[in-house]
C-alpha cells in the first residue's frame, strides 16, 4: 500500500481572532469549519482551506487561550509548506513583510522556499509549484518532520508508509507521496531536544485513505510492523486512527469523507459553531465558553 497525500495538519495555536484574521487575510485561506476539540470542548477546532474543499487538505487548529507555548523539537512536525503558483514568491514576500511577518528565504525543501510563522509563532513555508498559474495557495507542498530517531522514521515512510526516496542535501531526507499533489516529506537530519506541546507547535499531521475499508488495512498493517494505532475515531467530517511514528511525531490516518458538508451546506461552510451529536445538548454552555470571533 502506498500513501498518496496528506489529509490536514493540526497545529496549537492563541487567540482565535489572531488566527482567524493571519489565515484569512494574510493568507487568503477559508475557514471552513468552526468547531470544537472533540477530546477537549473548551477549544475551538478550527479548519482552514485554500477552496471550499471537499477532500480536505485542511490546516487546522486547537487555540489555546494561554500563554502556555510549546518548545518545537524532535517527535513534532516542523515547518508545514502550502503550495503556492509558480514565479509568485517575490510577491509573496512583499506581500507578508507589509503584514509585518518576518520572511526568510531558504531551501529547506530542497528548492526556493520562503519561511516564516504565523501571529502565534507557529513555523510556515511557501514553495513554488511550476504547474500552478495563481500565485494563491493551493494546498499543501508537504511538511517537515524533526524526527527523534531519523533512521527508524525513514524506514517507517519508505517501508510502511509506501513513500518514495526523491533525494537527500546537508539538512534533509526528502520524500515523496505517490498522490497527483506529489507532496513532499522533508526529514530532518540533526538530531534536537524533544519537542513539548504548547502555543506554535503542530500537534500532529494526518495522511489520507481512501475510506473505511483502507482505513482499516492501514490500521492492520501497522499493528503488525509493531506500531500500536488507535481504535477508529469518528470525527464527524472524517475517521481516524493515530499513532506515533518511531521517531516520536504523531501521525493520524484520515478518511477523505464524508467531508465537511456533512453538517452544513457548501456555501455556508464555516460560518456557524458545529457540534458533534453527542455534544449538542451542550451547546449553550460550549458556546459561552469560546471567545466569539470576528467576521467569522
Ligand atoms: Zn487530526
Amino acid at each position: 500500500m502506498e500513501m498518496e497525500r496528506l489529509h490536514h495538519v493540526t497545529a496549537i495555536v492563541g487567540h482565535p481572532q489572531e488566527t482567524y484574521d493571519f489565515y484569512t487575510q494574510v493568507l487568503g485561506l477559508h475557514l471552513i469549519k468552526k468547531t470544537v476539540n472533540f477530546d477537549d470542548i473548551s477549544s475551538y477546532h478550527l479548519y482552514f482551506a485554500d477552496e471550499y474543499s471537499e477532500e480536505g487538505y485542511t490546516m487546522t487548529f486547537f487555540n489555546w487561550e494561554t500563554d502556555q507555548r510549546g518548545r518545537v523539537g524532535s517527535g513534532q512536525v516542523g515547518h508545514t509548506a502550502f503550495k503556492v503558483g509558480k514565479g509568485s514568491l517575490d510577491g509573496w514576500k512583499t506581500h507578508l513583510e507589509e503584514n509585518n511577518v518576518d520572511v526568510k528565504e531558504t531551501e529547506r525543501f530542497n528548492k526556493a522556499t520562503l519561511e516564516f510563522t504565523d501571529r502565534h509563532g507557529l513555523a510556515l513555508a511557501l514553495v513554488e509549484d511550476e504547474t500552478q498559474e495563481l500565485a494563491s495557495i493551493s494546498g499543501f507542498y508537504g511538511v517537515e518532520i524533526l524526527s527523534g530517531r531519523v533512521k527508524a522514521t525513514s524506514c517507517h515512510l519508505v517501508d510502511q508508509l509506501g513513500l518514495t526516496e526523491i533525494g537527500e542535501n546537508a539538512t534533509h531526507l526528502f520524500y515523496q507521496l505517490s498522490g497527483d499533489d506529489k507532496h513532499v516529506i522533508a526529514v530532518y537530519k540533526s538530531k534536537q531536544n524533544r519537542g513539548i506541546d504548547g502555543v506554535g507547535t503542530v500537534h500532529h499531521v494526518a495522511w489520507q485513505a481512501a475510506d473505511r475499508g483502507n482505513l482499516i488495512d492501514w490500521q492492520t498493517n501497522l499493528f503488525k510492523t509493531g506500531s500500536q494505532p488507535t481504535v477508529v475515531k469518528d470525527r464527524n467530517y472524517f475517521e481516524s486512527i493515530y499513532y506515533r511514528e518511531p521517531g516520536y511525531t504523531i501521525f493520524e490516518i484520515a478518511t477523505a469523507g464524508p467531508g465537511f458538508q456533512v453538517d452544513e451546506d457548501r456555501d455556508a461552510l464555516g460560518q456557524e459553531l458545529k457540534l458533534p451529536p453527542q455534544y449538542e445538548e451542550n451547546r449553550e454552555a460550549i458556546e459561552a465558553n469560546l471567545t466569539p470571533i470576528k467576521g467569522a
